[in-house]
């Protein structure tokens, strides 16, 4: 596009804009542009489009929880000889 090589970043006005966001249309400059999947994006534009992305994110609590969970299991695992034990002297 001639268009992106005419005009400033919409960011930084001293800079010479790179390409035109496909989302919002401004122009960028090299550092406020990413090229993401074939696409220009400026960032607010590309934050927006990973945003669905960020689900994997989300997702890190719950895996947190799973490994409590697990240190959990593995510490009833270790304890499990010591109550066996505990019950054959009961069970005497
Ligand atoms: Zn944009
Ligand atoms: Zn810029």
């Amino acid at each position: 596009m001639s268009l992106a090589g005419r005009a400033s970043c919409a960011v930084h006005p001293e800079r010479h804009g790179s390409a035109a966001c496909v989302g919002c249309k401004r122009i960028g400059c090299v550092e406020c542009m990413t090229r993401w999947e074939g696409i220009h994006y400026c960032t607010r534009c590309l934050a927006a489009r990973r945003a669905p992305r960020r689900l994997s994110s989300m997702t890190l609590p719950w895996l947190g929880w799973l490994v409590v969970i697990a240190a959990g299991a593995a510490a009833s695992l270790v304890m499990l000889p010591t109550l066996l034990a505990r019950l054959v002297e009961l069970s005497r």
